[in-house]
């Protein structure tokens, strides 16, 4: 019997993976949520204050929202393991 190797994946440089919010730089504008045309984004506001929430199940990594936030706020990784 032969063993399976493990190799990388190739990757397309291009390859639009798992959006990466930075807390840092929001500033709670709540803007992010209509752009996203899937839906995906939502801001829970709680007693501990404003949560940002990104539905990996929902978002269909088209990039919209980190087109619209050239800061860094969100932007497009090239990550595709969307496990977590
Ligand atoms: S990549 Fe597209 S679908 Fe995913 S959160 Fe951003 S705007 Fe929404």
């Amino acid at each position: 019997m032969t063993a399976i190797q493990e190799k990388p994946a190739f990757l397309s440089a291009r390859l639009k993976g798992r959006i990466r919010f930075s807390a840092d730089l929001c500033e709670g504008c709540r803007q992010c949520e209509s752009t996203c045309p899937a839906g995906a984004i939502s801001f829970l506001k709680d007693e501990a204050g404003l949560h940002f929430m990104l539905w990996h199940d929902t978002c269909v990594l088209c990039g919209t929202c980190a087109e619209h936030y050239p800061a860094g706020e969100l932007q497009q990784t090239g990550e595709w393991n969307l496990v977590h």
